[in-house]
This record gives C-alpha cells, sequence and structure tokens, in this order.
C-alpha cells in the first residue's frame, strides 16, 4: 500500500514537472550545419564521406525555432534549404502546426531560400507573417521567384528595425540585432528572443567579433543562451583564402571567451558549421576540446526552455 502511494507521489511530481516544464516557451534547435547542409554538394572528401555513406549523421542547415505551448505559437528563425524536414520536426515536437511566422537574418542562400516551399507549388500559405529588415524586404520584393510569394499573398512582410523591440504575444519578445556580414544582398541580423524569464541569442552568421561594435562579452553576461557562429573550427581548413569568407574561428572565439566564469561559458553554444568542421565528426578531439573548455556544441533537436 505504501509503495502504491509512493509511487503515485512521484508520478504526480512528475507530471507536474512536466506540466511546468511545458508551460514555458521554448526553443528547438531545428539545424546546425552552414549554409550548405551537410554533408555538402560534390565534396566526397573524408569530411562529408560518412555523411553520405550513412555513418555519420547528415546536419541540416542552422535555424531555431520558438514555440509558445500556451500560446500555440511557433515561429522558425530562418527559411533554410531543409525547411520541409524542419517544419515535420517542428510539429513533431510541438505538436503545433501550422506556422506564425518566420524571421530571417539575411539573404545568403542557407538563411531564405526555403521560403520557396510556401509558394503554389508546394505549401500555398496565406498571409505568413515574414519578418525582416529593409533591405532584406527589397531584395524579395524586386526579384522572382520572391516577389510572387508577396504578390498573391503566400507572405506578408513585416518590416523589423534594427534593436527596436517585436511582441509576439505577452510572454515572448524578439529583437533583431545588426551585425557585420559580406552584405551582397541584404544586411544581416542575429536576434535576441525574451521571455518573462529568460533571454537567447541568435548569431548563426557575423565576420570577425572584433569587426562588430557590440560588445559580445557584454551581450553574453545579459542573456541566459547564447547560440554563435562556428563556422570553421581553426585558420586553414579550406584550401582558399579563408579572409574573403571571414567568420569568427571557433578557435578564437574561445580564446576570446575564455576569461568568463563557468556559468556563462555555458551559455555558449555554437552553431552554423561547414562541412570541413571537425565539430561535425563525432568523438573529434576538437569536439572534447570544446567541451572541456566550458562551452556547448548545438545539436538538432536540443530544446531550450525559456
Ligand atoms: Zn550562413
Ligand atoms: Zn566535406
Ligand atoms: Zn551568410
Amino acid at each position: 500500500m505504501k509503495i502504491k502511494i509512493l509511487i503515485i507521489f512521484i508520478c504526480c511530481i512528475s507530471c507536474n514537472y512536466e506540466l511546468k516544464k511545458m508551460k514555458n516557451p521554448y526553443v528547438v534547435i531545428l539545424g546546425t550545419a552552414q549554409d550548405a547542409g551537410y554533408p555538402q554538394a560534390n565534396c566526397n572528401k573524408k569530411c562529408c564521406v560518412d555523411a553520405w555513406e550513412g555513418l555519420n549523421n547528415k546536419k541540416f542547415v542552422s535555424c531555431i525555432a520558438l514555440v509558445d505551448p500556451v500560446s500555440n505559437e511557433q515561429w522558425m528563425f530562418d527559411a533554410t534549404p531543409d525547411i520541409k524536414f524542419q517544419l515535420y520536426t517542428l510539429e513533431k515536437i510541438s505538436g503545433l502546426n501550422p506556422l506564425n511566422g518566420i524571421f530571417l537574418t539575411h539573404a545568403h542562400i542557407g538563411h531564405y531560400t526555403g521560403l520557396m516551399q510556401l509558394g503554389r507549388e508546394v505549401m500555398g500559405t496565406n498571409n505568413l507573417p515574414v519578418y525582416s529588415m529593409k533591405r532584406m524586404e527589397n531584395f524579395l520584393k524586386n526579384n522572382a521567384p520572391w516577389k510572387q510569394l508577396i504578390d498573391i499573398q503566400n507572405i506578408d512582410i513585416i518590416r523589423l528595425t534594427a534593436d527596436s523591440i517585436i511582441k509576439l504575444n505577452n510572454r515572448i519578445d524578439v529583437t533583431p540585432i545588426l551585425v557585420p556580414h559580406r552584405d551582397e544582398y541584404s544586411e544581416t541580423v542575429g536576434y535576441k528572443i525574451r521571455s518573462k524569464n529568460k533571454s537567447l541569442l541568435f548569431i548563426p552568421d557575423i565576420d570577425k567579433w572584433e569587426k562588430w561594435d557590440v560588445d559580445i562579452i557584454k551581450l553574453i553576461n545579459e542573456v541566459d543562451y547564447a547560440f554563435l557562429d562556428g563556422t570553421f573550427y581553426k585558420d586553414g581548413e579550406l584550401n582558399r583564402d579563408m579572409s574573403e569568407i571571414p567568420h569568427p574561428f571557433v578557435m578564437e572565439s574561445m580564446k576570446l571567451f575564455k576569461t568568463l566564469s563557468n556559468h556563462n561559458k555555458r551559455k555558449i553554444h555554437f552553431i552554423h558549421f561547414n562541412h570541413t568542421n571537425p565539430l561535425l565528426q563525432n568523438n573529434s578531439k576538437e569536439r572534447k576540446e570544446v567541451e572541456s573548455n566550458g562551452f556547448n556544441i548545438a545539436e538538432e533537436k536540443m530544446i531550450i526552455t525559456l
């Protein structure tokens, strides 16, 4: 009898815990690779061959989603070439369909071309809110096939202004933050997502930290989680001039963040990995190095409760 009561008691505690957990807004990681995904087209080298052969996990392009399980709303951050898989994963996790909006970071192929799945040929969405900055909006309005999404009202562009807060509901808001990047077609932003309790920073693409007029250390101190550009592990990773495609190398970031407290280091999750980045390889010594230095590596289906 006593055991039965104890079991019921434990069940109640765990049910309550689950319920409480599910009431908070949360972020789901839906992809961790650079724009090309992993493996990368036409790469038959050591970095990708195991992924082609199914011996290492394939990775979707960098993307996160924000879910509010109380208002039953959900938003994606970036529309990647893998969006169909990411929508499927998101619905499996959140139990929700459809999306309430998409926030775009910039006009590089991994971050907006998934919008094509919203058009007449596929989902045929009805005025889905797509949040974008001014140059990004002009790029979509003035170029086919994106223009058609706007013309036939598959999407409804909502203009963002840097550092200006968008209130999604009474529990969550989102702020775009301009970052330096190769801005051929659009400006580039990262996002700060805030619930009443916690906040998360998402910067999948940025040039070197020192090019930014914002102090990343201060920003990390202010938030609870920071998902940051980890495209390349170190210099020399590509057989080309890497200064043409500048990103903070993970090794440089770890050096810059070395003096942070352990608590602050644990907030940092590297994301947006190029196919050459050894952080994509299970059990690589570089993965161990990042973790032993106190930092985290973003993984698909990771859930961050806000
Ligand atoms: Zn990118
Ligand atoms: Zn490769
Ligand atoms: Zn980019």
